[in-house]
């Protein structure tokens, strides 16, 4: 399987047949076959190798094929690859549970497994609803988020999404509806003023009653528009919640285990949330696997009242390869020096993608942690601009006006800066092309 001719009718099968993320069946954009992927590099199948600045979606943290992980994988595979968790448990799910206890904000201490992030989602949106029937406040059954928010894509999820790119209107009708305030306008280092949570509390103030619980990813918006905010943003989300008896939701799939700087958003913030989301980087990607943890408060007043149980229990729920790999993810994580890593990133990352601010078809640059964000002026054309990435090397994946990375953090100087260069080559073309 390795000729072209062979490649061109599996393409050919792919473009026919097999739907891609947010793609047209009838006009789908190309796609690149890859055969193998080690360290930072997607080898494809004509032999080309790019440098990854994507971690596939925040999640390969360790870069590909990593041998911890691998062997994680084996020695895991040889006992057993899966086995119900109801009414079972085993050893992999047990320790990866302790270790997440023991990493998190310390009132987390109940851990819930799912199969993907927008399940923990779920997950997490019908905790604050059991929360509260149990307190015997029904009337407390909607969420409050921000704009530019992304939280997945099932239906709950989707509900509390932006409701301009989560495409709320393809769904008016099915999909309930939240509470939305604008997305926080105090950049990351920006000094604070309580003018920038005005909105968020007068919302609060006024609807409390009616709200379950505030939903939001702390400090870093993702996939709604690879925002950062300040710290001081989520710390007075926090007061306000505790104050108006509302529980708070932290999104961390995409900031969790090491991306912003800190092992969790939260901690920018100092922060502890009420439920807590974890998906993404935490099989270092190479599972999917997703966990909402909360606190006992309300593990124990969802299961203090009828029915005494929490509704949910997902067939491959805690699945053992999966947390066998999750659990040397995070030991793998922690035992590296991944503070200092991250630190030269976000440095050799502002450095190096400064010069991109003088670009006339540039918006702002920011960067944060492991996360080096070019926002254009005008959306780009995603087909072009992935060719040029690829013939220059790397694996950048841009969407609406965004052109960003977050590579693997085992990532080298001179391969960041391939991934840097091509970025600058790449918008300065944008320039040329519009003008
Ligand atoms: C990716 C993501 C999700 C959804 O996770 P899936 O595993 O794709 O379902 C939810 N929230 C945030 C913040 C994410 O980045």
């Amino acid at each position: 399987m390795n000729s072209k001719k062979d490649w061109d009718q599996l393409l050919q099968f792919d473009r026919n047949h097999i739907w891609h993320p947010y793609t047209s069946m009838l006009d789908p954009l190309p796609v690149y076959p890859v055969v193998e992927a080690r360290g930072v590099r997607l080898k494809l199948a004509d032999g080309r190798e790019l440098v990854d600045g994507m971690a596939s979606w925040w999640a390969v943290i360790h870069g590909y094929n990593h041998p911890v992980l691998n062997e994680a994988l084996e020695s895991q595979l040889k006992k057993m690859a899966h086995v119900m968790f109801g009414g079972l448990t085993h050893q992999p799910a047990v320790e990866l549970a302790s270790l997440l206890i023991e990493i998190t904000p310390k009132p987390l201490q109940k851990v819930f497994f799912s199969d993907s992030g927008s399940v923990s989602v779920e997950v997490a949106l019908k905790m604050a609803l059991q929360y509260w029937q149990a307190k015997g406040k029904t009337r407390k059954a909607k969420f409050l988020s921000l704009a530019k928010g992304y939280h997945g894509d099932t239906f709950g999820a989707m509900s509390v999404c932006d409701p301009i790119t989560g495409m709320h209107k393809l769904f008016t009708h099915f999909l309930p509806k939240n509470f939305f305030v604008s997305a926080p306008e105090c950049s990351f280092d920006a000094s604070w003023d309580e003018k920038y949570i005005t909105e968020f509390k007068t919302l609060l103030q006024k609807h409390h009653q009616e709200i379950a619980a505030v939903i939001l990813e702390p400090i870093v918006q993702g996939a709604g528009g690879m925002r950062f905010y300040a710290p001081q943003y989520l710390l007075r989300v926090r007061e306000l919640c505790t104050q108006y008896q509302v529980l708070l939701i932290a999104d961390e799939i995409a900031t969790g285990f090491g991306r912003t700087g800190k092992l969790f958003a939260c901690e920018h913030s100092q922060i502890c949330p009420d439920i807590m989301c974890l998906g993404k980087a935490l099989t270092g990607g190479y599972m999917t696997l997703a966990a909402t943890l909360c606190t006992d408060e309300v593990a124990e007043t969802i299961s203090g009242v009828e029915p005494g149980v929490f509704m949910h229990g997902p067939t491959f729920m805690a699945n053992p390869l999966a947390c066998s790999v999750a659990r040397a993810s995070v030991r793998l994580l922690l035992n590296s020096a991944w503070q200092d890593k991250i630190k030269s990133i976000e440095k050799q990352l502002k450095k190096e993608l400064a010069p991109c601010q003088d670009l006339p078809a540039v918006n702002e640059v920011r960067v944060l942690g492991g996360i080096g964000v070019v926002e254009v002026k005008e959306n780009v054309d995603v087909a072009w601009m992935q060719k040029e990435f690829v013939r220059l090397g790397v694996w950048i994946r841009p969407f609406l006006n965004l052109i960003y990375i977050m590579p693997p953090y085992i990532i080298s100087t001179d391969e960041l800066r391939s991934l840097t260069q091509a970025i600058f080559s790449v918008v300065r073309k944008v320039d040329a092309k519009s003008s």
